[in-house]
């Protein structure tokens, strides 16, 4: 893939640095209420300590402004992974200086230290490079196994690797750009898109590089009435985007040119009003009410875009197709979920809410892989290169 992963270097007794995302969410008691993220690198951290490595992993959380605030601090973090690891975590009191230095030079091989906050200083966000070379000074090997930042030029992610003679990528990341670059570069076809989620603002540039490499696009979710309304259909108080109707069409246009099959819902659940109390109706799109909102896709949907699916080899998913989160419009989603495992595809999904939605449709173990990442999984699928990826690559 263009750069080295962790087990092709000698890292035995050297001090690690590895940028990792344990950007999870805490509870104003400080509980973390979902962990996957300090899970998803334990085999990085274990194959590290397994070489006898010291370990000094460095993360954001939040969005501080390039100052300390408590609520931000990543100690409940390190108590957390200490559990996973039945091990002492260390907790630094800052990312740079003179005082964390001393302690990571106290560590011994076999030992992890966590450091605080990146974002806790202004230069993470921008880049710098005084500040990627602080970070550098801690450790003799770079690894970056947080592919849900690789998409930020931040320094713990891009400058700081300039710093470093080896650096390579984490099992994550590997993992990650694996099924990415399959998917993108070398799938075995047809390959399909599926795409849903609010708007069509956020997905243009991904609904517009899908159009040329797959054979078939399925649009749901609330990005479908825009693209229904540029076919001339009345679609009431659901959501549309009046300023991209011409693109919307033009979108269709260009798929029709490099011969993309799009499929479109044919009838939706209409709401009301956006609550779970409201009344609901299914309809043909031809049929929406003027005062009620498309809020999921209808069965007769539900159906064709199965039928779409069943010869899929590939299949590359973002957004769902309605509003998941209540359970009146939430069927629509969870029976795409289904479609896409029955059709036997190597199925990839991720970005923003989709893992959520397939953990809570049941079937996440028999999806190939979800995604960890939100906004750099959008971005490969945009087809940008990632900076932090390119910055291993030039290692
Ligand atoms: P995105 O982050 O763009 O993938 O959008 C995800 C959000 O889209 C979810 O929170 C859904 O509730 C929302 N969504 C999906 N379908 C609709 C719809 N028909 N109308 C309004 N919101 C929707």
């Amino acid at each position: 893939m263009g750069f080295k992963s962790i087990d092709e270097l000698n890292i035995r007794g050297k001090r690690l640095f590895v940028r990792v995302d344990f950007n999870v969410p805490i509870d104003d008691r400080g509980n973390i209420t979902d962990d996957s993220r300090i899970r998803a690198v334990l085999p990085t951290i274990n194959y590290a300590l397994s070489q006898n490595a010291i370990v000094i992993l460095a993360s954001h959380l939040g969005r501080p402004k390039g100052k300390p605030e408590a609520r931000y601090r990543l100690e409940p973090v390190s108590r957390r992974l200490g559990e996973l690891l039945k091990k002492e975590v260390k907790m630094a009191p800052d990312c740079i200086g003179p005082e964390v230095e001393k302690m990571v030079a106290e560590l011994n091989p076999g030992e992890v230290i966590l450091l605080e906050n990146l974002r806790f200083h202004k230069g993470e966000e921008k880049n710098d490079e005084a500040f990627a070379q602080s970070l550098s000074r801690l450790a003799e090997v770079y690894i970056n196994d947080a592919f849900a930042v690789s998409h930020r030029a931040h320094a713990s992610v891009e400058a700081m690797t300039r710093f470093f003679k080896e650096c390579a990528a984490g099992f994550l990341m590997k993992e990650e750009l694996h099924y990415l670059n399959k998917v993108m570069e070398d799938p075995a076809r047809p390959l399909v898109a599926v795409v849903g989620g609010a708007k069509v603002s956020g997905k243009l540039e991904v609904l517009k590089n899908l159009a040329r490499r797959v054979e078939k696009v399925i649009i749901g979710g609330g990005m479908a009435f825009t693209f229904l309304k540029s076919m001339g259909l009345e679609v009431g108080k659901s959501l549309v985007e009046d300023e991209l109707l011409e693109t919307a069409q033009k979108i269709l246009e260009a798929a029709k040119k490099e011969n993309v099959t799009v499929y479109l819902p044919v009838d939706c659940v209409v709401a009301d009003k956006f609550e779970p109390s409201a009344q609901i109706r299914i309809v043909p799109v031809q049929e929406i009410p003027k005062d009620w909102m498309g809020l999921d896709i209808g069965p007769a949907t539900t159906t064709l875009f199965g039928e779409a699916l069943q010869n899929a080899k590939t299949v590359i998913w973002n957004g769902p197709m309605g509003v998941f989160e209540m359970e009146a419009f939430s069927r629509g989603t969870f029976e795409i979920v289904r479609n896409i495992v029955n059709s036997g595809a190597l199925s990839v999904v991720g970005g923003g809410d989709t893992d959520l939605a397939v953990n809570k449709s049941g079937e996440a173990h028999r999806i190939s892989y979800i995604s960890s990442a939100g906004g750099a999984f959008l971005e490969l699928l945009e087809g940008k290169s990632l900076p932090g990826v390119e910055a291993l690559k030039k290692r």
